[in-house]
Order: C-alpha cells, then sequence, then structure tokens
C-alpha cells in the first residue's frame, strides 16, 4: 500500500512463491493482531481464532500484492513483496526497466493495469469463497455492511468452529482490504487508478485533478468516518487528505512538470 519499505530486521519472515521474493516483516504481525484481537463471536479475545484472523490477513494481503506483482511480471516487470504494518508493498525492480524514471511516468494504460490487478486479486478470492459457500449446504456469518450482496446465511453450520471463522475473516479481509485500497486516495490504489485514468483522458492535466479528487475523497471520507467513530480510519484518511493537498500546492507551484 503506501510510505517506504521497512529496513530488512532477523525477524523477517523469507520465501519465495510463483518465482517472487517475499519478506515479512514482524511489525505485519503485530498490527494484524491489533486489528483482529477482538474480532470472535463473543467479542472476547481468544488465541485460537486471532491465530486464525492473522492466517487469513496474510493470505488476503498476499493474494493482492501477487495480484500486483503477476500484472508487474505480464509486463516484463520483475519484483518483490513486502508485508508490514501498513499492509503489503509490491516493489518493482524499477531500475532495471524504468531506467530510474518514475512510475506511472510513461504508460498509463500499464500502470492502470498493475494497481487495479490487486484490489482484483483479492475481490476474485472473496468471490470464489462465496460462490463456494453459496454452492454448498453450509452457511457462514452475515459480513456487516454486505448481507445483502453476499446472503451466505442460508443452510446449516460447518461442524468446525475453525472452518466456519478462517473461512468469514479470509471474506471480511478480503472484501474491506480490496475496498479500501479502492479510495480514490493516494497513495492508495484507488489514488493511483483515478491518476492513470485521468491521464489517459486529459493528459498531463489529469495528475492535477487527481490530486483534488484525492483530497475531497479523503477528506469525506474522514468526516464519515469520524461522525461514527471510527477514529484510525477518519485520522489515516485526514492525513492522507493533507498529503494530497501538500502534494497539489507543490505539484502546481511548479511548472516544469
Ligand atoms: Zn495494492
Amino acid at each position: 500500500m503506501f510510505l517506504a519499505e521497512p529496513q530488512p530486521t532477523p525477524y523477517d519472515l523469507r520465501f519465495h512463491w510463483l518465482g517472487i521474493p517475499i519478506r515479512v516483516a514482524p511489525w505485519f504481525w503485530l498490527v494484524a493482531a491489533l486489528l483482529g484481537w477482538n474480532l470472535t463471536p463473543t467479542g472476547e479475545p481468544d488465541g485460537m481464532y486471532l491465530l486464525l484472523w492473522m492466517s487469513a490477513a496474510f493470505v488476503s494481503i498476499l493474494v493482492h500484492e501477487l495480484g500486483h506483482a503477476l500484472a508487474m511480471r505480464f509486463y516484463g516487470i520483475s519484483s518483490y513483496i513486502v508485508l508490514y504494518q501498513f499492509g503489503g508493498l509490491t516493489v518493482p525492480e524499477r531500475h532495471a526497466y524504468y531506467g530510474g524514471s518514475s512510475r506511472g511516468a510513461d504508460d498509463p494504460l500499464r500502470e492502470l493495469a498493475i494497481t487495479a490487478a490487486g484490489p482484483a486479486a483479492q475481490l476474485a478470492l472473496a468471490l470464489a469463497i462465496a460462490l463456494a459457500v453459496y454452492a454448498s449446504p453450509y452457511r457462514l456469518p452475515a459480513v456487516p455492511y454486505l448481507e445483502y450482496v453476499l446472503p451466505l446465511g442460508q443452510g446449516q453450520p460447518f461442524a468446525s468452529d475453525a472452518v466456519t471463522l478462517g473461512l468469514f475473516y479470509l471474506l471480511l479481509a478480503s472484501v474491506f482490504w480490496a475496498l479500501l485500497n479502492l479510495l480514490p486516495v493516494y497513495p492508495l490504489d484507488g489514488g493511483q487508478i483515478v491518476r492513470n485514468l485521468l491521464v489517459l483522458v486529459q493528459g498531463s492535466r489529469g495528475i492535477r485533478n487527481s490530486l483534488i479528487v484525492s483530497m475531497v475523497a479523503g477528506g469525506l471520507v474522514a468526516w464519515y468516518a469520524f461522525t461514527r467513530q471510527q477514529v484510525f480510519l477518519g485520522l489515516m484518511m485526514a492525513l492522507l487528505a493533507i498529503s494530497s493537498f501538500r502534494t497539489l500546492q507543490a505539484y502546481t507551484g511548479r511548472s516544469g512538470w
């Protein structure tokens, strides 16, 4: 998602998947645990549920980043994935392919495909789970706000709580992480998608307009979150709106771009 890649530590988990190097910083697990500690049937913390939640968050965010990484590979760009406290990053080996130029400068259509592939992969995972449960004789707890979009409450319960909660967490993490990332706010995927769409339509004027969209959307989501006591989301969006405003000022102050 955003900010710079964290420094490697001795506690990093490192492996390859589909030929892509993956590094998981220890902060990833801590933040996942903080976000999910009360996501249990009773609202009371529980070690088993927490482990299930952390595994689901890990799989879901990894699928998101693999979407970006595989789309990059499609365009001949190799990359590596880092999972850290703000979610995930897919870092292109840019010097080999971009000649040091900044990402997004040369081909908005390619950048659009690469950026959209992350949330798309995650939503595809959610859809696959939803369809499998829908076609099965089993049911899952309702996903908040999406009871009507994902009607999975019919049927008998799974025999195992671990299966029920594992699938539910995977669905929850995938839907909400993808939707959060699709907000048209920099530096989320949605902000980049809007920039590339506007650049395709409007040329370089699109960059300035995408910053305006980002500032307004960030402000609106912050306001909405604060009125719903979602302080963490509200603060994050307020900071991103301010940062878009500053970038806009710096951008319009320069003529050479
Ligand atoms: Zn992404």
